[in-house]
């Protein structure tokens, strides 16, 4: 159990440090199986994903696990089957268990396992800016009436802006205003899905349906991963429906509105959308500083003004990153035993936050793209709405924002004046088919490839 713990910390941060699909394509599935002597051993399911994610992503996945525990010397890369890992995991676990080998705690993962929630985030501890006042008031609303209020209350946002801490945080605070007489479980989708395949394999749903049943406030956090999952997605619909009905509180995180999850079915869409609908949105200046503060309050640590000023001026948006940036700016000063400088915070900053390498030029990415689906750049940014193009246009309007970060109103003018709903949608759509389609997620890696050599 430990070592997933371990991993999953791991992949969070791994996570960060590449590309979404790249990471649900090659990561997601992986699993570390062993550790000792300072070599982690890390399955993956086929040979291909092993020798990808060697080539590719061996120094990150070195230095994630060094930063976690500096014994870490190397990483080795086997094949197995899930069903192989599942059963050696539990040998493993049998036999830690015995041997009482000691291993890494992490006081911050603590979770209750009744509720699943982490008692690190509260609603207290959560600081209110611009960006969530709107989700903040929503969330502390949800407190004080549960259930009938605002139902279900559905928060969305980008990744790092605080969702899981706020969702979880009401989580909590029902739970302790209620003495722990209501019945409140946190499950991630993904979690979610798990118990549901469980369910239906060894024909136990109805273990699945009168445990989800019996919950006063049911907290689902990435949403976004149960649409396409038909028999998932069935599921969750009548537990929702149940809990619904008996006025019991739902509360949902996704990283986009309800519309905009492509593979949600129509019923359980307008189902969100008719309870309360909220943003979080990118944390500004002033916030990043207040949290920072608030952190250095906690911790009863304290920080030069200016280098707390760097920290927010130079993390952009995630507060997962700038959490990693502080915990290493304060590790250092501890262990120096000095205060930090704005010289050596701006160098700790420039090693964790990542400044894209050079401006690529949008007129080569539709270039390259052009290029690889064999057809003309000028086509390309034409309205023209021959089926062989469709495809190819969306692929150019995912990477204008995926390398680019371009605003959506851009790129639909950019590629023939179209709607920013149009390249919306493109990106979300191809975000997702990169997921399932190996042959697209190839052809778009080496389209960023060609890119970012030109
Ligand atoms: P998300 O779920 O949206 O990806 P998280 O909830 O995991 O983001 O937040 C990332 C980190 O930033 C967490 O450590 C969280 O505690 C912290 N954080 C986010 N928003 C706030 C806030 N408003 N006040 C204090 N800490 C915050
Ligand atoms: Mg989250």
């Amino acid at each position: 159990m430990e070592l997933n713990d371990f991993w999953q910390t791991a992949l969070a941060d791994i996570e960060l440090q590449i590309s979404r699909p790249n990471f649900m394509t090659w990561l997601k599935s992986s699993q570390l199986i062993d550790k000792k002597d300072g070599v982690a051993l890390i399955s993956l399911p086929n040979n291909f994903a092993k020798n990808w994610v060697q080539n590719k992503y061996h120094k990150i996945i070195l230095g994630t696990l060094r930063n976690m525990d500096d014994t870490t010397k190397n990483v080795e890369y086997i094949v197995q089957s899930i069903a192989a890992v599942e059963a050696l995991k539990n040998k493993i676990i049998k036999k830690s268990a015995t041997d009482n080998v000691g291993q890494q705690s992490f006081p911050e993962m603590k979770v209750d396992p009744e509720t699943n929630l982490n008692p690190r985030y509260t609603i207290n501890s959560f600081v209110v800016g611009k960006s969530n006042e709107l989700a903040y008031a929503a969330a502390t609303s949800v407190v004080k009436d549960v259930g009938s209020k605002y139902n279900p209350l559905f928060i969305y946002g980008g990744v790092g802006v605080g969702k899981t801490h706020l969702i979880q945080g009401v989580g909590n605070e029902v739970r302790n205003a209620s003495h722990n007489k209501l019945r409140v479980k946190y499950v991630s989708s993904e979690k979610f899905t798990n118990e549901v395949i469980w369910g239906i394999k060894n024909k136990r749903m109805e273990t699945i349906k009168d445990k989800y049943r019996m919950i006063d406030v049911l907290i689902v956090d990435d949403i976004q991963f149960i649409g396409g999952k038909e028999r998932t997605e069935e599921e969750f619909f009548h537990t929702f429906n149940a809990l619904y009905e008996d006025n019991k509180q739902i509360i949902i995180s996704s990283d986009k509105p309800p519309r905009f999850i492509p593979t949600l079915h129509e019923r359980l869409r307008s189902r969100f959308e008719g309870g309360m609908v909220v943003d979080i949105g990118y944390p500004d200046y002033e916030l990043k500083a207040a949290i920072l503060k608030n952190k250095l309050d906690e911790k009863g640590v304290s920080l030069k003004d200016e280098v707390v000023g760097l920290i927010a001026h130079r993390v952009s948006k995630n507060l997962r990153i700038m959490d990693g940036v502080l915990n290493r700016i304060l590790f250092y000063q501890h262990a120096k035993n000095m205060d930090i400088t704005h010289k050596i915070a701006e160098q700790i900053i420039d090693e964790v936050v990542q400044e894209p390498v050079r401006n690529i030029d949008p007129n080569e990415v539709v270039k390259a793209v052009a290029e690889a689906f064999n057809v003309s750049p000028s086509d390309l940014i034409s309205r023209c709405r021959k089926q062989e193009l469709v495809l190819a246009r969306q692929v150019a309007m995912y990477l204008l924002r995926d390398l680019l970060a371009m605003s959506y109103p851009f790129i639909g003018e950019k590629l023939g004046k179209r709607d920013h709903t149009t390249a919306m949608y493109a990106y979300e759509k191809i975000s997702g088919d990169i997921n399932r389609n190996t042959a697209l997620m190839q052809k778009i890696m080496s389209i960023k490839d060609t890119v970012s050599k030109s």
